[in-house]
């Protein structure tokens, strides 16, 4: 039997270049990034705005909105459009979908990824379960899961009626393990998301909706507050990280794309690190006082 199917080749008409743009193609689907106007999400808003997509980016933070979406823009062409948004509010996310689909009439791809970092990790301050401030824990829960699942939710409607799309979400390594260098809330609320994430992947599966996580390592963005990091906190992050570095959100596009797009096709329900080898070793910790 040949290795192959007839037809899946590359190098026929067009060449190698063809090829790959028909694989990732996203030309003329519609998206909406969440937390699009920094970090991570720019860089998703970035790929698919590059690639030819139609985008929302939503985000609560106008300013950086403004200016986000203007560089997205450049060169002009690109169809990118501003919409400011809160994803812990339920209903003006729902809003904000049914004004996407009102407007283009669909919603192909969701990147629900808006995310804050706040409140002490157990091992660097007063973090350990009986200091730390609960009302830090349910803001960030509020945002980070809640608001995972209200753009879930308003993006599977559209796509349950198109029967197709593909919805990524933004988990972290911080996820899928214990991480004594973040915050308890951060840590709960990343593990939430994936399994809701898995939920919804078997559930959307019949409508051949795909839904999958992205669990980055450290990248650096504006996380956490922004600005320059301390160089002690830099160094603490690389010594966790087999390649040696923090990420660069440039350097997540290609699993975005891939995911959104149907090169992914058969993908649904995963997570997938991206972390320069974080997770092989696990957080190298001072022992315990
Ligand atoms: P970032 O601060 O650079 O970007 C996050 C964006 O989300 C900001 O523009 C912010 O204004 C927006 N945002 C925050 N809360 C919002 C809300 N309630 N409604 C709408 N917009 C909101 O940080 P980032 O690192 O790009 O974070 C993106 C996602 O990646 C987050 O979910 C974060 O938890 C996750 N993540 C980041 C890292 C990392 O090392 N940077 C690692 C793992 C996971």
């Amino acid at each position: 039997m040949s290795p192959e199917p007839a037809g899946h080749r590359t190098g026929e008409a067009g060449g190698v270049g063809a090829f790959l743009a028909s694989l990732f193609d996203v030309r003329n689907q519609v998206a909406l990034v969440t937390g699009g106007a920094s970090g991570l999400g720019y860089a998703f808003a970035s790929v698919l705005a590059d690639c030819g997509a139609a985008v929302v980016v939503a985000d609560w933070n106008a300013e950086r909105l403004e200016k986000a979406v203007t560089s997205l823009r450049d060169p002009a062409g690109a169809a990118v459009t501003a919409a400011p948004l809160d994803v812990s509010d339920a209903a003006a996310v729902q809003a904000l979908a049914d004004d996407i689909v009102a407007e283009h009439g669909r919603i192909d791809i969701a990147f629900a990824n808006a995310g804050v970092a706040r409140g002490r990790p157990p091992l660097l301050a007063e973090g350990t379960i009986d200091e730390f401030d609960m009302d830090d824990y349910y803001g960030l829960i509020d945002v980070n899961l809640h608001g995972v699942v209200h753009t879930i939710r308003a993006a599977a409607a559209p796509m349950k009626r198109q029967r197709s799309g593909s919805i990524i979400v933004t988990a972290s390594t911080a996820g899928v393990r214990n991480d004594p260098f973040t915050p308890y809330s951060y840590t709960v609320a990343k593990a939430g998301v994936i399994n809701f994430m898995k939920q919804a992947a078997h559930d959307l599966a019949r409508w051949n909706v795909r839904v999958n996580a992205i669990a980055p390592g450290p990248f650096k963005t504006n996380l956490g507050g922004g600005g320059p990091m301390p160089p002690e906190a830099e160094a603490r992050w690389n010594s966790v990280i087999p390649l040696g570095r923090m990420g660069d959100p440039a350097e997540i596009r290609g699993l975005a794309l891939l995911l959104a797009s149907k090169a992914g096709s058969f993908m649904t329900g995963g997570v997938y690190p991206i972390d320069g080898g974080a997770l092989l070793q696990g957080p190298s910790l001072p022992p315990p006082a």
